[in-house]
């Protein structure tokens, strides 16, 4: 186990993440480019939301799933 535990993105929260929402922004990043934001179940949505209107979300895996890609 990790002491490390992963922190929601959302501002202000400080609950634990159980999920990565992958994203990229194609005006900045390469297509293969991935940044993250971890998100716990209160802010999944929300988060995704964000992302998701501006055309930016591409992925959303449970944590212990999550395998960042090479080189991001
Ligand atoms: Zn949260």
């Amino acid at each position: 186990m990790s002491d490390e535990t992963p922190i929601c993105s959302a501002k202000g929260c400080r609950d634990a993440a159980v999920w990565v929402l992958a994203w990229n922004n194609p005006k900045i990043h390469t297509p293969e480019r991935r940044k993250t934001w971890l998100a716990c179940e209160e802010h999944r949505e929300h988060l995704s939301q964000f992302l998701g209107v501006r055309g930016f979300l591409k992925d959303v895996v449970r944590f212990e799933q999550w395998e960042a890609p090479e080189g991001s």
